[in-house]
């Protein structure tokens, strides 16, 4: 899998597309595998890296979604649920099990979320788990030491799954391009175009890297771009009413110490009836998420001022010894591409369902939803577009379909076990070379041959596609990742045979990417949308 290859199919295909998908995050690519496993011709133009834009800036959760039970949300809970077994079974690398516990201080709590997790547990069926249970105090101070004591009665453990969001699309990508489609990162789609009869039949779009202009046809256009999806919808008519309305969260990133055991925290009602996670992830801890409607989308999003105070005071409440700015490692800020409601400015309030949208241009776009349901929301939309593009009925099999990497047994690899079964590669490289086995930064265990892999078979392109999504360097720890960025231009510069002037421009771009996951700069200030 490499951009070279993939841009030689592109321009070695003569004939029309079946399918052409704008946008490379969870949905566009899960699009994409579907398409191509069913044996549509299909192309994926992604205009920035693969998972650029929400995809890589999750919680991390593979789950049913608790919240959702308490909305009265069932068939969202049960479709989620089934997913995440799914998910898991398919690729057991990326996804594990994760026991979260729900701390409880008021006397109500146990019985209350004691039932509601047990619901939780039925509705997951043949894809359970395992069973929630009511912990005493003392049995929960076990499995969450840095737990604040005072007045804790007791808790309630249950299960969800967990993931990277950004190694498992990358797995994707490639899942996707072993069944047949082509895939190009760096590749903006600028322009619509229109047949005879008026209907979308096609796009134009820029290869960012050589500034080619290109055109390409197809039978159906699915429009994939998340928060942008209104954007790409004005393309092919400017009147179009806005569907989105997008909502930020952000998440907080710090060392292990905060939460040393094997078990998350889950808050059902922070102090303005939100949910908040804190969970251990790579042997750090992530604690999120916020809900605050923005204006606007954009591919590098900020924290507000606010949202930090948010997340540190109510981890404050929950841990024993409370963080605060300095110990923050990163911060990250994702965009919801949530469906508008009619008379509604409460975010945390609106849809999480997906919605199929065919525009009277025939552009068909697909939005909202959740990671977990990527590839039940990618089935819906391939048979749309079938019917849409009037092409040959054939059956979906995505649910018994490996992702690229699958190994039953990855924790064997160690911090190489997200790779599957690509590890042993990823080891034969540290081999050969040894200093390919040294860490990019004394904080981080990342390696050269990471950097090497990415380059050669994951279209890393970009130090901030190493950094941020092949590894997660950027997310777990702003100031490391920074550090790392020579180097790791280096051995990209090394391996694309690029100048030391693309290294010193690659370090730049990065620094100011960097920014917007640090605390140390000018913040945006207030969150009115
Ligand atoms: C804070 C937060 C936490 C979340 N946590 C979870 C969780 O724990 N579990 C879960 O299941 N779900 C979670 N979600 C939801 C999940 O992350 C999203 O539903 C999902 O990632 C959306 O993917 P997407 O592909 O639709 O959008 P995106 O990932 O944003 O992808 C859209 C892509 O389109 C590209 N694009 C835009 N315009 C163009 C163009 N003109 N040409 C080419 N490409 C273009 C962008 O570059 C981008 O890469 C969370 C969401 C947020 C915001």
């Amino acid at each position: 899998m490499t951009r070279p290859e993939m841009l030689n199919r592109l321009h070695s295909h003569q004939s029309e597309w079946d399918i052409i998908i704008v946008g490379g995050g969870a949905t566009g690519v899960g699009v994409a595998i579907d398409a191509a496993s069913r044996g549509y011709d299909t192309l994926l133009l992604e205009g920035s890296d693969f998972g650029k834009g929400t995809s890589s800036r999750s919680t991390k959760l593979v789950h049913g979604g608790v919240r959702y039970l308490e909305q009265g949300n069932i068939s969202l809970v049960m479709e989620a649920l089934k997913e995440r077994g799914i998910l898991r079974q398919n690729a057991p690398h990326i996804v594990s099990d994760l026991a979260f516990v729900v701390p409880n201080y008021d006397w109500w709590e146990a019985p209350f979320y004691g039932l509601g997790l047990k619901i939780y547990n039925i509705l997951s069926g043949k894809y359970g788990f395992g069973p929630s249970k009511i912990l005493s105090r003392e049995e929960t101070l076990e499995r969450l030491p840095t737990l604040n004591p005072d007045g804790l009665r007791g808790g309630v453990i249950y299960y969800d799954g967990q993931f990277d969001d950004a190694r498992l699309l990358i797995n994707m990508v490639a899942t996707a391009a072993e069944q047949g489609a082509t895939l190009i990162n760096y590749c903006r789609v600028t322009g619509l175009t229109k047949g005879g009869d008026g209907f979308v039949n096609g796009v134009t779009a820029r290869d960012d890297e050589s500034g080619a202009e290109f055109t390409a046809t197809a039978k159906v256009v699915v429009n994939a771009t998340g928060p942008f999806t209104d954007s790409l919808r004005r393309l092919a008519d400017p009147s179009v009413k806005p569907m989105i309305s997008p909502s930020q969260g952000i998440h907080l990133v710090f060392d292990r110490s905060f939460l040393p055991g094997d078990s998350a925290i889950m808050v059902p009602h922070t102090s303005d009836g939100r949910v908040m996670f804190a969970i251990p992830w790579h042997n750090h801890t992530l604690v999120g998420t916020t809900d605050t409607a923005i204006p606007e989308p954009t591919l590098d999003p900020s924290p507000l001022e606010e949202e930090i105070e948010f997340i540190l005071t109510t981890a404050g409440q929950y841990l024993h010894k409370a963080p605060t700015r300095s110990d923050v490692l990163s911060v990250y800020t994702g965009i919801r591409p949530l469906f508008k409601a009619a008379n509604s400015n409460n975010t945390a309030a609106l849809s999480r369902d997906h919605t199929i949208h065919i525009d009277e241009s025939g552009l068909l776009s697909i939005a909202g939803g959740k990671w977990t349901t990527y590839r039940n929301m990618a089935e819906d939309c391939v048979n749309h577009a079938a019917m849409l593009g009037k092409l040959p009925e054939r059956e979906c099999f995505t649910k018994r379909l490996n992702i690229h990497g699958f190994h039953p047994q990855a924790q064997k690899f160690g911090h190489l076990s997200f790779y599957g079964s690509d590890a042993p590669a990823i080891q034969a490289l540290m081999r050969e070379e040894p200093e390919l086995a040294e860490p990019l930064t004394a904080a981080l265990p990342y390696v050269g041959a990471e950097v090497i892999w990415a380059v050669r078979y994951e279209m890393a392109r970009t130090v901030e596609d190493v950094l941020s999504r092949r590894t997660r360097s950027l997310f777990l720890n702003a100031k490391a990742a920074m550090e790392a960025a020579p180097k790791v231009a280096a051995l990209m510069a090394r391996e694309l045979q690029y100048d030391s002037d693309w290294e010193s421009k690659q370090i730049q771009a990065f620094q100011r990417i960097a920014m917007h996951f640090t605390l140390e700069r000018e913040l945006v200030g207030s969150s009115k949308a």
